[in-house]
């Protein structure tokens, strides 16, 4: 299956020609398989901020696996696409004590920066992998996480408590509406927003660009928008919101953040991502785009584009005003 034009026309609207080429590099190969250490399952107590995994990375160098550490996370690594296999059947992976789980993915749990004795809210969390990052940084810490679609919450039980947090709290629930039952609430929320996947799109696996569509980007935004909005009510005053997705219309990004900066008519400001610096994939977030001007601080957000080691990706890091 061809990249659909309408698509490529668009990030032609906000793309240089270099990182035009860069995204259709990116689609175009076969991409890794990212993973990092489960220290919920190591067996190792974590002290708080600190996952032991020194004993995974040389188990996995012995049985002979080639992987490479991701130069700006010490949890994050991967093999080529020809290992994958390899990595899916090693001990460590078929037990649980490593998580497969994209570059990109990786990112919003570090942004969110999670403090011991914190309360955290993961507002669209089926199938739990950054649940699960989460739960790794702040052993123990009371998470509350949310997902809306019956399967897809099942899925996401099960797979915290293989992983080792079944002490997540999970609630079958429409996210748009928890601030309503938890205003104020938490001190940190998490929100991965359903979107329509651009940043996954390989073609090598004609799927991930089967359902999409202008009118898909649209329905999405209307989620994204009313999603945020939760977060930005259910965190107290001063905590913090991470708002991510895997797409890479402005739309889906910049336009949603821009929507809820104006609803909170100045009660919200972004934080400028500093980490991680020394990624090449990265590129500074729109400021404006069709005519409109974002806030200025948007530069300070994090786009990704698709590469051979990562999916494209968008990741904003908001505070709530005292
Ligand atoms: N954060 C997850 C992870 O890292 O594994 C991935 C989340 S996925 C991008 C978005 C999820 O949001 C989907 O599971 C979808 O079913 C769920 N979702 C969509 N609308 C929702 C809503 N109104 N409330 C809660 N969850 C919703």
């Amino acid at each position: 299956m061809n990249i659909p034009s309408v698509f490529l026309d668009r990030c032609r609207t906000f793309l240089s020609e270099p990182d035009m080429e860069r995204l259709l590099g990116g689609i175009q190969s076969p991409r890794v398989t990212a993973f990092r250490p489960n220290p919920l399952l190591s067996g190792a107590a974590a002290e708080p901020g600190v996952l032991p995994d020194a004993d995974l990375w040389s188990e996995l160098a012995d049985g002979g696996l080639r992987f490479h550490r991701a130069p700006w996370d010490d949890q994050a690594a991967w093999v080529s696409a020809e290992d994958r296999q390899a990595l899916l059947e090693s001990a460590a992976a078929r037990e649980g004590r490593l998580y497969v789980q994209s570059l990109s993915s990786q990112l919003p749990v570090p942004i969110l920066d999670p403090q011991p004795g914190e309360r955290f809210l993961d507002l669209a969390a089926a199938p739990g992998s950054k649940t699960l990052q989460l739960a790794a940084r702040v052993p123990g810490a009371h998470i509350a996480a949310v997902e809306v679609v019956k399967k897809r919450m099942y899925k996401l039980k099960d797979n915290l408590t293989m992983h080792g947090a079944g002490h997540v709290k999970i609630f079958l629930q429409d996210g748009t509406k928890v601030w309503r039952y938890r205003p104020d609430h938490f001190d940190r929320v998490l929100i991965d927003a359903p979107c329509s996947s651009e940043g996954r799109f390989q073609v090598d696996d004609p799927d991930t660009m089967a359902w999409w569509s202008p009118r898909k980007v649209k329905e999405m935004v209307r989620k994204q928008r009313r999603l945020l909005y939760s977060a930005l009510r259910a965190v107290r005053p001063g905590g913090i919101v991470v708002y991510s997705t895997c797409a890479i219309s402005p739309e889906e990004n910049e336009a949603v953040v821009q929507s809820q900066l104006d609803a909170f008519e100045g009660q919200v400001t972004i934080e400028p991502i500093e980490w991680p610096v020394d990624m090449p994939e990265r590129i500074p977030a729109l400021t404006s785009w069709k005519n409109t001007d974002f806030d200025a601080g948007m530069a300070g957000c994090l786009r990704i584009l698709p590469s051979e080691r990562m999916e494209g990706f968008f990741v904003c890091r908001l505070r709530r005003g005292d």
